[in-house]
Order: C-alpha cells, then structure tokens, then sequence
C-alpha cells in the first residue's frame, strides 16, 4: 500500500446508515475580533478602527470547513447557558454539521477575544468557559455515534484526559485520528497520543511539543522525527506562507503554499485541517489532500474573519479553475 494511502473506504458522503465523514471532538468559541492599529500599553486607552464577532473555536471551525465543503459532519461539544449559545447551535445547523451531540451546559460559553493589527498579525485569548467541561464520559456516551464515522478530528481546547479518550475509542474502532495539537499544551503526553494516525502542530506547536528548534526546515524535519519515532504514522507541519511539510518513516514532502497577498490569517490553520480532513476522507490520499488544504487556506487568508473567510465547496470548485 502506496504511503500516502490510509484505510478509508467509500468516499465522503457515501457512507450508508446514519454514519458521518468526519467526527469532530472540540472546542466552541466566540471571537470577539477587534481590528487594531496598536496594542494599548499598562494602563492605556487606545481608539480600535472596528469591531466584529464570529463564531470560533478550533474544533467549531474545522468542523464547519470540512462540512462548507461538503463533507457530513458530527460536532462533539459543550456550550454554556448564555446569549452565545444558541446562536452557536443555529451556526451548527446553517452549516449543515449535526447538532445532536453540541450539549448545552451550566457554564459560560467559550469566548476568544482575538486582535488583528494593520499587518494581519493576530493576539488570541482564549477562555474556555463550558469547552472546559467537555468529559471523556461525554465522548463514551457518543461512542456508537463517533465509532459511525469514517476519521475523528481533535484540538486541545478542551480536556487532555478527553483528548485521551476519544484516541483510545478511534483505536478501538479503527478509525483514523488526526490531532491538531493547538493551543500548544506542554503538558501533552506523547505516549497518549501515539495511535493517532496524523498529527498536525504548527512551527511554534511542534517545537514545544518536541522541546527541540524549528529556526530552520532541517530543524523542523528533525523534530517532526521525534512524533514519528513516537510512533504517529504522519506527522504534517505547517508553515505559514511556506505550505506544509509531510513526512512518515518513508516519506519528506514539501508542499509549497500558494501566493496570495495576506490580509487576515485568522483560522487559516483551521480551514487547512477542515479541508485536509475532507479531502482525505474522500480520496484517501494524503498528498493531494495536503495541496488541496494548501489552497483553501491561502484562499481563507485574503478574507477577513475566521469561519466567514471559509470558501464553501462551489466557491472552492470555482478558484481550483
Ligand atoms: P492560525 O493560527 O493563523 O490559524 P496556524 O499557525 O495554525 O494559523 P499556519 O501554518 O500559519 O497555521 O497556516 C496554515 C496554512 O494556511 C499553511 O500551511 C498555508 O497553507 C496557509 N497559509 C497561512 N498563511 C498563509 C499566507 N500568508 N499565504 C498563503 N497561505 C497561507
């Protein structure tokens, strides 16, 4: 079997019964995204150009990329009992992702106020609210509905024991895992995550993953070793404007990005992990899904926003002419 291959009968959407493409386990947020000339300093007041909010979340974002184009999406998350929350289910559904499994809880829902300045740098903070309540009993229950999908997709803004949990269960039913380990979280346990068929980190996240340099894309190959020796088959980096490296024990792969002219880079790492995951569902293959991620994302940066800057399917089949 040809490297880039993975265990993924059918194509996306063509699973019979009740089952899914794509379960994804994780976060719902809020942006609140303030457009900035200027961080104010200790103490200052500074006047921001505009003010926007969008619905967020890593988890909430690869979930509605993947479904914008055209994958059937099962969304595992807790919103809290506030104005955001039913807001967040009604985008659920305007996107077409299967709401059964968003659980309302007693809690506030995840908000990330998030600053974009003239140079579409990006600031996030992230507050967790009822994300920090998803349980590795929520995703036991699940079981049936999780183990119906064809690859399960993780983040770290929820739980690590439920992180743990939902890696456990694709083991158990065979299903390929792709974590993104984003927001870097020292306290991840390798080990835990060794049955994940495809990790995905950023420069930042995989140097603090590994402990080891990324200054250079000798570094970054050299520390994207060390998740393979882990024993993660696929280890794929991201890199900005460069594109994205892939390598296995016998694969090293760059695959370059697309030019654009940047104007807000917000949740491009999510709308590349969204579209890898449909595509890889669909075709199985690894390489072509990776140039098709590179695409969609470059695309999602000349936009403002995060899941607005999301291309849907026939958008998408129109910039691929
Ligand atoms: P973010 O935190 O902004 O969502 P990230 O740090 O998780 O992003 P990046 O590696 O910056 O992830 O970007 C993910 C993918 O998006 C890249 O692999 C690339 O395909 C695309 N991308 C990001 N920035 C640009 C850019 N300026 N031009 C073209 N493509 C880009």
């Amino acid at each position: 079997m040809a490297a880039d291959r993975t265990n993924l009968p059918g194509t996306a959407s063509s699973a019979g019964g009740g089952g899914k493409d794509i379960a994804v386990i994780g976060s719902s947020n809020m942006d609140l995204i303030t457009y900035i000339t200027r961080m104010p300093s200790e103490g200052e007041t500074v006047e921001a150009p505009d003010f926007a909010m969008g619905f967020g979340g890593k988890g909430a974002n690869q979930a509605v990329s993947a479904s914008r184009l055209g994958s059937r999406v099962l969304m595992l998350t807790r919103v809290g009992n506030d104005l955001f929350a039913q807001s967040t289910i009604e985008n659920y559904r305007r996107n077409g992702i299967d709401t059964d499994l968003v659980l309302p809880t007693q809690a506030a829902s995840g908000v990330a106020p998030i600053f974009v300045d003239e140079e579409s740098r990006n600031s996030i903070l992230i507050v967790k609210g009822a994300n920090a309540l998803l349980t590795p009993e929520d995703v036991l229950r699940a079981e049936e509905d999780i183990a119906s999908c064809r690859l399960i997709v993780l983040q770290l803004e929820i739980p690590l024991e439920t992180v743990y949990e939902a890696v456990a269960l694709g083991k158990r039913h065979s299903i390929p895992v792709l974590l993104n380990p984003a927001p870097a979280q020292p306290d991840l346990e390798l080990e835990k995550v060794r049955d994940c068929q495809y990790i995905v980190p950023n420069e930042s996240e995989l140097s603090l993953l590994t402990g080891m340099p990324v200054d250079s894309l000798d570094d970054v190959r050299n520390a994207a070793a060390v998740l393979l020796e882990v024993g993660i088959a696929n280890v794929i980096v991201t890199l900005g404007s460069r594109g994205a490296l892939w390598m296995t024990r016998t694969e090293d792969r760059l695959i370059p990005g697309v030019a654009v002219e940047a104007r807000d880079t917000t949740g491009a790492g999510d709308a590349f992990i969204g579209c890898f995951g449909h595509f890889l569902v669909s075709t199985g293959d690894t390489a072509a899904s990776l140039e098709m991620a590179n695409r969609y994302s470059a695309d999602s940066v000349t936009k403002r926003g995060t899941q607005s800057s999301y291309a849907s399917k026939e958008e998408f089949e129109q910039i691929l002419r």
